[in-house]
């Protein structure tokens, strides 16, 4: 789970790291307000969860609230590398001094946390590696007994810090070494680490938490900050697995492992599917209709397969499902059933009473499917 930039810094506030005051507007008139409560200048940032907002223009300077309010008009609804912006967070402006990169994650090889810092940072760390590999300094953790001082010392000696800033650089790095053990996080970064005033302030955060291990105090973040297309939005909140493919045929089946290999078919034949969306076990009518819901959102598809192997997945529940939400939301793409195992015959007699052909290959349906999207297109 990632979190946006000012989740992040509350996170930084409650583990001591400075960072300037601000509050996040969905409105031009709520940015405008905070303008006014916070005193300019303010910086107006998009808030999405993609890296690089400022070349994108989603990061604006603005001197009066007027401004702060013209800024967020053209911010808000911006689309940053395919990511809508909903919100932004109005925050006091920093003069900014000099600017440094930390950042904290995990070395799946090394099976530890490892620290990088750079004493240029502003630009992001893929860019500096190219163009200062030398200026980046790198060092492991032992996860078993923490951070050390000594650790961070010598890290800061070859980064060559100025001595004044020895000890507040320092305290930042145990803070930030806290929150990411604190909220089981796999990374977090901060980019810059300015200075201002002759004091450090995290100008931006970068949080990403392990999925298997959100901390209690975290729950309920997530909802409100759902990343991807709308409908991936909207499978993540009914609990399915979806993933939106560039295709034309929808695709829904229950186990990953036959929708990826329905995926294969499909191209196999000739066709290109539009999604990944695995209803699960056991699933019944009432999955089925959200799963229809979602692919059928998407516009670009053009015909459906339906790829069910009933376990402990009833194929007649599966088929109720089908005709229930066929009748309910008018399909007009040509759809294709294969259903098979778990009460297979009840389920297809359900589907034929209806005017669905059910298949009992998948071979079979993926080549139909593919043919019958084709002679739609002609
Ligand atoms: P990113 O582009 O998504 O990484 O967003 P950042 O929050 O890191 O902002 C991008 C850049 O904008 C920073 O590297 C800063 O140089 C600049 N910036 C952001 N906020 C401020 C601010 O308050 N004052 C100044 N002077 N520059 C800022
Ligand atoms: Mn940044």
């Amino acid at each position: 789970m990632r979190l946006q930039e000012y989740q992040g810094k509350e996170l930084f506030r409650r583990v001591g790291i400075p960072v300037a005051d601000g509050k996040v507007a969905h409105s031009v008139t709520e940015a405008e307000e905070i303008a006014r409560e916070l005193g300019c200048p303010v910086v107006v940032k998009a808030q999405v969860l993609v890296g690089g907002r400022g070349k994108a223009g989603g990061i604006k300077l603005a001197q009066a609230p007027e401004e702060a309010r013209a800024h967020a008009e053209a911010i808000l609804n911006m689309t940053i590398k395919g990511e809508r912006v909903r919100k932004v967070l109005v925050t006091k402006a920093v003069e900014i001094e000099r600017e440094f990169y930390l950042s904290i994650t995990i070395d799946r090889a090394a099976k530890k946390p490892i620290v990088i810092f750079s004493a240029e940072g502003g630009m992001e760390i893929e860019e500096l590696a190219k163009a200062h590999p030398e200026k980046i300094v790198r060092f492991h953790v032992n996860p078993l007994i923490g951070l050390q001082a000594y650790q961070v010392r010598t890290a800061l000696y070859q980064a060559g810090v100025a001595p004044t800033l020895m000890r507040p650089l320092s305290d930042v790095f145990f803070k930030l070494y806290q929150a990411f053990v604190q909220y089981h996080a796999q990374l977090v970064e901060i980019n810059p680490l300015a200075v201002a005033d002759g004091k450090l302030i995290a100008v931006d955060s970068k949080f990403i938490i392990d999925d298997d291990d959100v901390p209690a105090e975290l729950a309920g973040w997530e909802e409100e900050e759902l990343a991807g297309s709308p409908e991936e939005r909207a499978a993540k909140q009914a609990g399915l697995q979806y993933v939106k493919l560039d295709g034309t045929i929808g695709i829904i089946g229950n186990g990953a492992g036959l929708v990826m290999a329905t995926l294969d078919v499909v191209a196999l034949k000739g066709g290109r599917p539009a999604n990944f969306l695995d209803i699960g076990g056991g699933a019944n009518a009432e999955v089925m209709k959200k799963a229809l819901q979602i692919v059928l959102s998407d516009p670009n598809v053009r015909g459906l397969l339906i790829n069910i192997f009933g376990g402990i997945t009833r194929c007649d529940e599966v088929a109720r499902g089908l005709v229930a939400t066929q009748q309910e939301l008018g399909i007009r793409v040509p759809m294709v059933v294969r259903l098979t195992g778990t009460n297979e015959t009840e389920g297809r007699a359900i589907l034929e009473a209806h005017g669905i052909t059910p298949m009992a290959d998948m071979e079979e349906g993926a080549a139909e499917i593919v043919r019958q999207v084709e002679l739609k297109a002609f």
